[in-house]
């Protein structure tokens, strides 16, 4: 499987308004080809700020964005057009991200139009194909987007961030508004739809028992920052983070493990703010185990063992 995409930004900076928030800080991601790269961390820890910086919404200020070796951290909109078709996103609430005076099948032919060559003629049956494989109705074409439930809204997203045919898409939170049991369903329907057509996706989530199910590897973010990454099953099985292991023990765990249930641990405090981040590590004044040198040094994200990297001190060794 070769390399497809390596993310390594340094700083990335979200303008929201007139705030410029320094949102993410010094993070380096690969994302190989036909993998689910799972990214969680609680809410406000930078999760959708790297998510828009990969996909070029957001300015990348210092760092690189690396696509197939290409640097694309400085090209212009116009440059990045023909690569814009290759990295997509699906966005936590379809009802926000699709005009809802369109009709939903004018909605998906959109990108068809804008960076296809397509005839009308082939743009309608490439609409239908879509329909058809994210599970909705020929005529649901002409419907609009508030006549559909919110998974069904969820799969026009869907289809149209994968219309061109992307190598790889970014889902922010896709299954987080929905109702748990349509959840499942667009968790199914991601899974099909990646091994038919050969998806990579960085599926970022709060929710880890939905991330677990996806995931070939995961990546942990705390405050801007990726504090743990790994393969899944690693890392569910045995976190070497403190917050890693705070998240994990959060989890419900449905099947019986040898060793019992997890002790659950709570972590105290809110995240503190990303303009005003703690000294040295991070995570210092929610950590249960942290010391002096915490306060002081910065852990460095590190190889902690063959394919997992932790940003800890003094991270668990199994
Ligand atoms: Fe906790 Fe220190 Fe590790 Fe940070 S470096 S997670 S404060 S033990
Ligand atoms: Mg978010």
């Amino acid at each position: 499987r070769s390399l497809a995409k390596r993310f390594s930004i340094g700083t990335c900076f979200s303008a929201e308004g007139r705030r410029t928030v320094h949102a993410v800080d010094n993070v380096s991601l690969t994302v190989r080809r036909g993998e689910t790269v799972g990214l969680v961390g609680e809410s406000g820890c930078g999760k959708s700020t790297l998510a828009r910086c990969l996909v070029r919404l957001y300015d990348i200020t210092d760092g690189k964005l690396l696509f197939e070796g290409d640097d694309i951290t400085a090209k212009s909109l116009s440059e990045l057009r023909p690569l814009r078709r290759r990295l997509q996103m699906v966005f936590q609430d379809p009802s926000a991200s699709l005009n809802p005076r369109r009709r939903v099948g004018d909605l998906v032919a959109e990108p068809l139009r804008i960076h296809g060559k397509l005839s009308s003629k082939e743009v309608t049956a490439r609409v239908a194909e879509l329909f058809d494989l994210v599970g909705l109705l020929p005529d649901h074409v002409m419907r609009y987007p508030h006549e559909f439930s919110g998974g069904q809204r969820q799969r026009v997203g869907i289809a149209r961030a994968i219309a061109l045919n992307p190598d790889l898409v970014v889902l922010d939170e896709p299954v987080s508004a929905l109702d748990v049991s349509v959840q499942a369903q667009i968790v199914n329907l991601l899974a099909d739809l990646q091994e038919k057509l050969k998806l990579t996706y960085i599926f970022i989530a709060h929710d880890l028992s939905v991330v677990r199910q996806v995931s070939t590897r995961i990546a942990v973010m705390y405050l801007g920052s990726i504090v743990e990454e790994g393969p899944a099953e690693d890392v569910f099985a045995t976190p070497a983070h403190p917050y890693s292991q705070a998240l994990i023990s959060a989890v419900p765990v449905v099947e019986t493990t040898p060793t019992g249930a997890r002790k659950r641990i709570i972590l105290t405090g809110d995240v503190p703010s990303p303009l005003k981040p703690p000294s040295g590590c991070r995570f210092h004044p929610r950590c249960p185990i942290a010391v002096d040198r915490c306060r002081s040094e910065r852990p460095e994200l590190k190889e902690y063992s063959p394919g997992r990297k932790v940003a800890c001190h003094f991270p668990t060794l199994t």
